[in-house]
């Protein structure tokens, strides 16, 4: 069996393992990142919209090559119809981009080799490596073939509910009302606002979740939804976003090129994302917008923290737990408070009802928010409706 060895394996080919994968090759460690798929970035599993404001925390530099439109802001719509439009001085950290995906996980990769990190493509981690009860490497099949990957730790970037997690011994399953189902069309020929994505929500639209239209030029859009997984027994998804793309007149002469479903996890990330010799980032950690289900910025945040927190450890030879910890502090230290207050709003919201959403976005529509984000929103409902924020008002 062919046997490799490294300092750091990086599961996974996404944006939080590519970030790992650069950040550990910048730091001097010799790094190999393995993805199962032939194609990184493909296929897609993403409404591809993002904020602008973090690429610069992580040292992106926004790229026209992965840039689809640039969103002038946003509308919230409630299910009868009333709307919360947000134009870009407010809209500032909630709208951004419409990436094509594909290109910008492409890119991340690229920066990772440049920084001197290897890619192994079509290689899928079947099993970690213990020895001595030590985590030592892993398992993989590349291109069909039984191989090894020695390593002095392991970065598990594999997406949701990862698998080289539990492998490890870290439980990652979820369970179904810590799941959002997720379903989206790419439309074409629609007679959508091209300036503004737009998020709809509402018990009768998207039980436990938001229906999503994201735009990306010439009438085309990704147009999708995710609902809470205790109501998906029998394809719900689809027959909620079905109903919307009927009824709406915007996709009266509209067709669907392109479909996609996907999970995201809506709770709070793992009780621990280290443990000795392992570490893991991103979706795999569960660190991801439980409101939104937007990860792509905590996953990139996530992986260039372990890379960092990986190139000290090096220094002392130590890829204990203990030594893994300041990771544990620093996605702790910049993203949990957020995420909890997020994730007892989206638990607080799943439970109201039509009439409520419609009281809430007349109330937000009438509010004088200077800059509109999820903490904003939830300021203005905690003055008018406090039982909506009660048991975390004071995290507002
Ligand atoms: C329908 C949907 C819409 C979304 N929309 C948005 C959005 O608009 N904005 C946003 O910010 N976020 C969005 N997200 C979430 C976002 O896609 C994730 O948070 C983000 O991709 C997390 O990055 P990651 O690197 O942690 O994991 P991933 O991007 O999931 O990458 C994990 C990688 O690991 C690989 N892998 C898995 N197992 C193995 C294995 N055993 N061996 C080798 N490779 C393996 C996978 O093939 C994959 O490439 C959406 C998610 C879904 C499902």
């Amino acid at each position: 069996m062919k046997t490799y060895t490294c300092d750091v394996v990086v599961v996974g080919a996404g944006p939080g393992g590519s970030m790992a994968a650069k950040f550990c090759a910048q730091g001097g460690l010799q790094t190999i990142m393995i993805e199962k798929k032939a194609e990184i970035g493909a296929p897609l599993r993403c409404a591809e919209g993002v904020s602008k404001k973090w690429l610069q925390e992580v040292g992106i530099e926004p790229d026209p090559s992965w840039i689809r439109a640039d969103m002038v802001g946003a509308v919230i719509r409630s299910p009868s119809g009333y709307t919360f439009k947000l134009d870009e001085s407010k809209a500032g950290s909630e709208v951004g981009y419409v990436l094509e995906r594909h290109l910008f996980d492409k890119a991340l990769a690229r920066d990772a080799v440049k920084a001197g990190s290897k890619i192994m493509l079509r290689t899928s981690c079947t099993d970690v490596i213990r020895e001595n009860g030590k985590l030592v490497g892993i398992k993989a099949k590349c291109m069909g073939e039984e191989i090894e990957i020695r390593s002095r730790v392991i970065i598990a970037a594999d997406g949701y509910e990862s698998q080289v997690g539990r492998w490890a011994g870290i439980e990652t399953k979820l369970a179904l009302n810590d799941i959002d189902s997720c379903l989206q069309y790419r439309m074409v020929n629609a007679d959508i606002d091209p300036d503004y994505c737009e998020f709809i929500i509402g018990r009768s639209v998207a039980p436990g979740g938001y229906l999503w239209i994201f735009p990306k030029g010439n009438g085309t859009a990704n147009v999708g939804i995710g609902i809470i997984g205790t109501e998906c027994n029998n394809g719900e998804a689809k027959t909620y976003l079905d109903k919307f793309i009927d009824t709406d007149p915007r996709f009266k002469n509209s067709q669907a090129v392109e479909v996609m479903g996907g999970f995201v996890s809506t709770c709070p990330g793992l009780d621990c994302a280290v443990d000795d010799n392992i570490i893991l980032v991103g979706d795999a950690a569960r660190i991801i917008d439980p409101i939104t289900g937007g990860g792509i910025c905590h996953a990139c945040r996530t992986g260039m923290y372990a890379g960092k927190v990986l190139t000290e450890c090096a220094k002392t030879g130590d890829f204990s737990k203990k030594a893994l910890m300041p990771y544990e502090k620093m996605w702790r230290d910049r993203m949990e408070d957020k995420l909890y207050r997020n994730w007892m709003a989206k638990e607080r919201l799943a439970t109201l009802d039509d009439e409520t959403i419609d009281e809430v976005v007349k109330l937000i529509s009438g509010s004088d928010i200077k800059e509109v984000n999820v903490y904003n929103l939830l300021r203005v409902i905690k003055e008018r409706f406090p039982k909506v924020v009660e048991g975390f008002e004071d995290l507002i």
